[in-house]
């Protein structure tokens, strides 16, 4: 199942995790969770607001804001 891009719309296939008071800063949308990202438009957000995403990958977990 893929999500569309509230930035780009482009598809994308990645399920990914960012801290709370960073996707604060790049969400697309005020409302609600805040919209869907691409992890690209996600990266580029990020670093446009001072943040630089370090990505890793788990088959059974998620990071966490701790
Ligand atoms: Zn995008």
């Amino acid at each position: 199942m893929s999500e569309k891009c509230d930035s780009c719309s482009a598809e994308y296939e990645a399920i990914y995790w960012v801290p709370e008071h960073v996707w604060q800063k790049i969400k697309p949308k005020q409302d609600g969770f805040g919209g869907l990202l691409c992890i690209e438009c996600a990266h580029s957000r990020a670093i446009s607001a001072g943040h630089v995403l370090r990505f890793s990958g788990s088959d059974n977990g998620w990071g966490s804001d701790e």
